[in-house]
C-alpha cells in the first residue's frame, strides 16, 4: 500500500526514532509499504518516520527500481565506518521542490538488521553512501536542511514556512 509522505514540519520527522523489537508480519507488510511508497514516488531511499511509523528502519535503492538487486532495507542500523568527503546536490521527498549541495563522507559502512531479523553489514561509496547517511538522519530526526549553515538554511526554513502559512504544504 502506498502510503503518504510527511513533509518536514510533521512532529515524527524531526524527533528520534525507537528501535524495532519484534520482527513479525506487521514489520513485513510495513516494510513492502515503504518500499512501494519509495518507488512511487521516484525517490532513492525512505524512512520509517516520513510515512508517520516512528521506527528505526529505512529502504534504498540508488538505481530507482530501475535495477532489481539494489533494493536494500536496514532495521536498527548503526555506522561502523565513516570516510572520505563528497559535496552533491541533494533532496528529499519530505522537502519536495528544494535541493542543496550537502558535504558527507564518501563512504559508510553500517550495521544492521533486515527483515527477519538476521544481522547485516552494508557498505556504500558516492551516491549510495549518501544515500544511506541520508536515511540515518531521518532516524535521528534530522532532515538535510539541518546540515545546511547560515542563509542557505534559512532561504529554505523561510520559504517552507510561507507555504505552510498558505496552505499549499
Ligand atoms: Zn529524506
Amino acid at each position: 500500500m502506498i502510503r503518504p509522505i510527511l513533509r518536514h514540519g510533521a512532529g515524527i520527522l524531526h524527533a528520534e526514532a525507537s528501535p524495532v523489537i519484534a520482527f513479525d508480519k506487521e514489520l513485513e507488510t510495513l516494510i513492502e509499504d515503504m518500499v512501494q511508497t519509495m518507488y512511487a514516488a521516484s525517490g532513492v531511499g525512505l524512512a520509517a518516520p516520513q510515512i508517520g511509523v516512528g521506527f528505526r528502519i529505512f529502504v534504498a535503492d540508488p538505481s530507482s527500481g530501475h535495477s532489481l538487486d539494489e533494493l536494500i532495507t536496514v532495521i536498527n542500523p548503526k555506522v561502523l565506518e565513516q570516510d572520505g568527503i563528497q559535496t552533491e546536490e541533494e533532496g528529499c521527498l519530505s522537502l519536495p521542490g528544494f535541493t542543496d549541495r550537502v558535504n558527507r563522507p564518501s563512504r559508510v559502512v553500517l550495521s544492521g538488521y533486515d527483515k527477519d531479523g538476521s544481522s547485516i553489514k552494508v557498505e556504500g561509496t558516492d551516491l549510495l553512501a549518501r544515500v544511506l547517511q541520508h536515511e540515518m538522519d531521518h532516524l535521528n530526526g534530522s532532515l538535510f536542511v539541518d546540515r545546511l549553515h547560515g542563509f542557505r538554511k534559512q532561504k529554505i526554513v523561510r520559504r517552507v514556512r510561507k507555504l505552510q502559512r498558505t496552505g499549499k504544504w
